[in-house]
């Protein structure tokens, strides 16, 4: 299995982590009966479309931790564009206001 946090960066991911119902369509299976196989898959936004992304149990630590580190950059970066909002307006009052 191709290792995917073999990588120069650490692994970022958006989305959602859930649980995957499908019916293999077996009829024989347990599925037919009305118990679905499942696994843990992720699910992102690509394109404006909502996809989901099957995942073994190995991946999942990865995901989970790719999600973390994507949701504490994304709080960084939010912080940040807050803090220049901040400094903007303080720069205007300062100055009695930038009136155009
Ligand atoms: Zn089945």
């Amino acid at each position: 299995m191709p290792c995917i946090a073999q990588r120069n960066r650490p692994l970022l991911l958006q989305g959602t982590l859930t649980t995957f119902r499908r019916r293999c369509g077996k009829p024989t299976c347990r599925c037919a009966a009305g118990e679905p196989h499942e696994s843990p898959a992720l699910r992102y936004t690509e394109d404006g479309r909502t996809k989901t992304l099957t995942l073994t149990t190995a991946e999942v630590a990865q995901v989970t931790a790719a999600l973390a580190r994507y949701e504490k950059a994304k709080a960084d970066l939010d912080a940040q564009a807050a803090e220049g909002i901040t400094l903007l307006r303080g720069g205007r009052t300062a100055r009695g206001g930038a009136e155009r």
